[in-house]
């Protein structure tokens, strides 16, 4: 049987770093993934042209158990690092939007790069790889429906729960309870809210509708765009809130987070103007007059006094929902929880109970915002354990 030096389980995005990693250092890799093919969600990501980094990295864009854990592997490898190695490649990209980084072309350029350096470092990549045990003794010995492999170090980079037709699997957690660490609870993250069927039947008219807006809760706020959906709500605001959100509590909606409203109903109290024509020049129509449905009847301005206009302010800058639930993982951009980070070691990701066993990239309890952070998590997680493996 050959013995390598690193098996890595999983060719995703960390998984094939680090194995790029520890190939440059003349280690002999072997990659196994189960999927027919590598890099499935690369191709998938950034709506086909992957945004593979976030120029503004820093740890507070990632929520985990321990906000510190991912300092130190995002302090040694970091955007500008990656961005070289795209521009290496001969990579066109462009910035989106807040430090997003995207290629110009396809994702496909992303994973091409991943697997011309493979071959550089002399990594062995197998697809259709079903790992059926993993037992530990001097080494680690794996069995596949594609024989038995031996490895004296083992990472497992299986990624999370979501979206299991692209190749995800709780494999990575099934690994931690085997060798009794500890996990965070995974959960949706980066997921759109459903909307119980009586408020999804009051929101019924603004499906299509997107608006800037400042939305929070638990004393995160993201401003970007929501987009009201058949089945609740979306946008990137959205996305951003979901994985801070708790079942049952409420999110704030600001809907007009530049303008003081108050100021604004009680400049126009002199006028005959209407509240919906007035609320219908700073939001579009349909919204505006939903709005008036649900929360205040519309009339000419004037005829409200001083309390009602400013119930109508608060509730402009402060429209409470509370959600029913998340579309899951089956529409999740990103697993948050998992592998706890306090059985991993933040310089080398290797668990601190079980010398050789590495966890890298999203199967770690620590996920990225929207934008980019959870590859650049992807590369740093992986390129830490690529240098101890
Ligand atoms: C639709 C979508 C768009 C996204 N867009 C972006 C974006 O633009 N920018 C960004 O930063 N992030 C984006 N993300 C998130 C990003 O794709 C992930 O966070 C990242 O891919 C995680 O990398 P990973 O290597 O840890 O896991 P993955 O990329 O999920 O890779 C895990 C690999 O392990 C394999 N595997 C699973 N189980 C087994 C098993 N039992 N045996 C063998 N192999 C197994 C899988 O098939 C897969 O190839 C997006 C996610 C989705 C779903």
């Amino acid at each position: 049987m050959p013995k390598w030096d690193v098996i890595v389980i999983g060719a995703g995005a960390a998984g094939l770093f680090c194995a790029i990693e520890a190939g440059k250092r003349g280690r002999r890799v072997l990659v196994l993934e189960h999927s027919d093919r590598v890099g499935k969600k690369i191709a998938i990501s950034g709506g086909g042209r992957c945004n593979f980094t976030n120029v503004f990295t820093t740890p507070d864009n990632f929520l985990s158990a321990n906000p510190h854990f991912c300092k130190s592997a995002l302090a040694r490898y970091t955007p500008a690092d990656f961005i070289s190695l795209v521009e290496k490649h001969g990579i066109a990209y462009h910035e989106k939007k807040l430090g997003q980084l995207f290629c110009d072309g396809s994702s496909q350029q992303i994973i091409d790069l991943l697997l011309r350096e493979c071959q550089t470092a002399g990594v062995e990549i197998r697809c259709g790889c079903q790992v059926l045990k993993v037992n530990q003794d001097d080494s680690f010995s794996i069995s596949t429906n594609q024989g038995r492999f031996e490895s004296s170090s083992l990472v497992i980079a299986t990624g999370g729960l979501s979206i299991a037709p692209l190749g995800a699997t709780d494999f990575g957690y099934r690994m931690a309870r085997q060798f009794e660490l500890r996990i965070e609870e995974p959960r949706p993250g980066l997921v759109p809210f459903t909307l119980t069927s009586s408020m999804l039947k009051q929101l019924t008219k603004l499906s299509g509708i997107s608006l800037d807006a400042l939305v929070g809760c638990d004393g995160q706020d993201f401003r970007e765009n929501i987009l009201f959906t058949h089945r609740g709500l979306s946008g990137p605001a959205i996305l951003q809130i979901s994985s801070y959100w708790k079942p049952g509590t409420p999110i704030s909606i600001d809907l007009l987070p530049d303008k003081d409203v108050l100021g604004m109903l009680t400049e126009s109290q002199s006028s005959a103007i209407e509240l919906v024509n007035l609320l219908a020049q700073h939001l579009p129509r349909r919204f505006a007059e939903v709005w008036c449905q649900l929360f205040a009847a519309t009339k000419p301005l004037k005829q409200y006094n001083g309390p009602a206009l400013n119930d109508i302010a608060e509730r402009l800058h402060d429209m409470r929902i509370t959600p029913a639930s998340t579309e899951g993982f089956r529409k999740a951009e990103v697993t948050a929880g998992g592998v706890s980070t306090t059985e991993l070691s933040s310089q080398t990701m290797e668990a601190k109970g079980v010398p050789g066993l590495y966890f890298i990239g999203e199967v770690v309890d620590v996920t990225g915002q929207l934008g980019g952070y959870n590859f650049q998590w992807a590369w740093a997680s992986g390129f830490a354990a690529g240098q101890a493996v």
